[in-house]
């Protein structure tokens, strides 16, 4: 008999959670502040609960996919006696201290719990390649992994602490913001000569795929930041803190705002000046950690 779920929150992304379930044969609960986001899945099979004390009664397994946190926990407040001995798979983005919380939260209670990171789109729910890390007692996962394996192929367990799981999703979240920044500084320089985004689109492309890409996914620039050692023959820090300075130089004369760039500039320069110039640009990141992480 496959294990019954009661899924939390109908958003965007609670609706697909709870299509998968279903379309995996789990009898599947669902509640939703506005109740009628759930009346899709209640015309594929699944119950709506009238209240979200009946939803967590439902079932021995409770997924929430909501907003925040603080909406989670203000909605469960009040169900103490409810939860207890349940299992509870949060799948709401926050901060890793507050998935720790939430672990705190839930152990006070009875509650099994585990935090997740979904690091896809409501259409990828459920596909062989949609990723999602869980962090979390090992045993509740291995439980589990079966239901969880329902919401995506790649479903990945990280250990034990239920701060990991964000960590990972926000690490690469801020990749993905740097590059965004990055990308539209570019454009802000280039639209300064009418160079159009389409027109620059070719050169970028194939900087991304045959510099950006091999660079920051070779094993040995992982290497060098684990283990600290920067020693390079293709490129140094002084080299490349001349490179920032006439970015930065050219930005204020072109009246772009350089300041993305004026941090690791300084970190560049301060590393010149300390006598790291012929050390590869990885360096900038003992910097980081000698200020515990901080640029
Ligand atoms: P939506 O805005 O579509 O849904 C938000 C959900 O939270 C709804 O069910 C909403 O209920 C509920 N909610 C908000 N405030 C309250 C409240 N005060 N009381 C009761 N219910 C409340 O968001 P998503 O579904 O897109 O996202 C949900 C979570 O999933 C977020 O943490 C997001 O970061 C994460 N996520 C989303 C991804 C995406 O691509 N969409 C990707 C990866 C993670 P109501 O319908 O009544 O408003």
């Amino acid at each position: 008999k496959l294990t019954s779920v009661s899924v939390i929150g109908l958003g965007n992304m609670g609706v697909a959670l709870a299509g998968a379930f279903l379309k995996g044969g789990h009898p599947t609960t669902v509640w939703n502040r506005s109740s009628e986001k759930g009346d899709e899945l209640v015309g594929k099979g699944a119950y709506r609960a009238q209240s979200l004390a009946e939803a967590v009664s439902a079932s021995d397994v409770v997924v929430v996919c909501l907003t925040t946190y603080e909406v989670m926990h203000e909605l469960f407040a009040p169900l103490n006696a409810e939860m207890k001995g349940k299992v509870l798979i949060n799948l709401t983005t926050g901060t890793p201290e507050r998935a720790r919380q939430t672990l705190q939260w839930a152990t006070e209670r009875g509650i099994d719990y585990l935090d997740g990171a979904i690091m896809a789109i409501p259409p990828m729910i459920g596909a062989p390649d949609a990723l999602i890390f869980y962090g979390g007692p090992k045993s509740v996962f291995d439980a589990h992994e079966q239901l969880l394996k329902q919401l995506g192929g790649n479903t990945t367990y990280l250990g034990p602490d239920t701060g990991v799981p964000l960590l990972y999703d926000l690490a690469l979240l801020s990749m993905l913001y740097g590059a965004w920044y990055s990308y539209f500084h570019a454009h802000a320089m280039l639209s300064t000569a009418n160079v159009t985004a389409a027109e620059f689109l070719p050169y970028a492309s194939n900087w991304i795929q045959h510099l950006i890409v091999p660079l920051l996914t070779d094993p040995e620039t992982a290497r060098a930041l684990d283990e600290g050692n920067h020693a390079t023959e293709v490129s140094n820090m002084a080299v490349n803190r001349l490179g920032l300075e006439n970015i930065v130089q050219s930005s204020e004369e072109m009246g772009i705002s350089p300041d993305w760039l004026v941090p690791i500039h300084a970190i560049a320069k301060q590393m010149v000046e300390e006598g790291y110039g012929a050390d590869a640009f990885t360096r900038v990141f003992e910097e980081m950690k000698r200020n515990g992480g901080h640029p």
